[in-house]
């Protein structure tokens, strides 16, 4: 995939924010859609921090990250997108209608050769490329948060995706520097699957009074080598995100996947995770842990 080439990203929430940024920065044009203007507006300040702190740390010059800045555009609605996008990124909220509209609305924007990739955390890429008259054009791409960071891109067929429409998505994603594995759709693929389970079961071990938040992550952190622990990660994806893909997984792959009913609680509660401020733990204007401020369930 040559660079240059029009991108319009769907959403511009946590995801579609470092998604906008991943191909911004490897020299595409995007267009950043959201129907919230407060989601556009959020998500134009965390990338020029983003393109700012790379250039603080010596990771690109001044000038490339102002050519980036300038190659960014936010718009209300994918009406407004330019007509020869060539790759669109749906990373809207993690609801099969919604996605369907946007993939409906997609078709009727672009050319018949524009590629349309969903970043759906584990919904079935078969049915949200039902709502298409050509599915064979329809796929997962799924990113990981912070996208900036995370190296991996998760490519998932569809029952009708076809061989073209991968290779294609697995040369944007090695453009955009991200390592692809390529996956068979089923609930969860790969990544969610495990993941969910993992955040599931040290939610369940919290309720239960095994160990405190910490020390569940503690362990995992250092047993395992794992970067984050099970409830930091909770934290960073966010609990209400979770606990959709937690009840996808439930109702498609059986009993193993029952939400922990501290999971509902937190989201009852508005404690979705690092996005608003407290999830598990408690974080400070500048995103940092606060000290000892883990849920107390007893
Ligand atoms: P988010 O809630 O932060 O952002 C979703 C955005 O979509 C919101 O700003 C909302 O206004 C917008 N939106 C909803 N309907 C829209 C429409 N019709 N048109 C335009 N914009 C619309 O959610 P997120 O965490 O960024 O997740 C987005 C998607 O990425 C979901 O499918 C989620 O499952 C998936 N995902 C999330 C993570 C994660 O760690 N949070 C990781 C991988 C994949």
């Amino acid at each position: 995939m040559g660079q240059n080439e029009q991108v319009a990203v769907v959403g511009a929430g946590l995801m579609g924010t470092g998604i906008a940024h991943a191909f911004v920065s490897s020299g595409h044009t995007v267009t950043l859609i959201d129907s919230q203007a407060a989601a556009l507006d959020k998500a134009h300040h965390s990338i020029a921090k983003i393109l700012s702190d790379g250039v603080r740390l010596g990771k690109l010059s001044a000038a490339d990250a102002a050519a980036a800045g300038q190659r960014l555009h936010y718009v209300a609605s994918l009406a407004l997108a330019p007509t020869d996008t060539m790759l669109v990124v749906e990373t809207a909220t993690e609801n099969l209608p919604i996605k369907q509209t946007l993939v409906r609305e997609a078709e009727a924007r672009f050319a018949v050769t524009a590629v349309i990739a969903t970043n759906t955390s584990a919904l079935s890429i078969t049915e949200i490329a039902s709502a298409a008259k050509i599915p064979s054009r329809v796929i997962g791409m799924h990113f990981f948060n912070p996208v900036h960071k995370m190296k991996l891109v998760e490519i998932v067929r569809g029952l009708e995706t076809s061989d073209g429409t991968v290779a294609r998505v697995r040369a944007w994603s090695a453009a955009i520097g991200k390592t692809s594995i390529e996956v068979n759709e089923a609930p969860g693929f790969t990544t969610s699957r495990i993941s969910a389970l993992l955040g599931n079961e040290a939610m369940c071990m919290l309720a239960e009074g095994v160990a405190s938040a910490e020390d569940i992550d503690t362990a995992m952190r250092m047993a395992f080598n794992h970067p984050m622990g099970p409830l930091e990660l909770g934290d960073l994806t966010g609990w209400d995100t979770r606990l959709t893909v937690l009840q996808y997984l439930h109702q498609t792959l059986g009993e193993k996947f029952r939400p922990c009913p501290l999971i509902h609680k937190l989201v009852k509660a508005g404690r979705y995770g690092r996005k608003v401020g407290r999830g598990v733990y408690e974080y400070d204007d500048q995103g940092g842990k606060v000290p000892n401020s883990a849920i107390k369930v007893f």
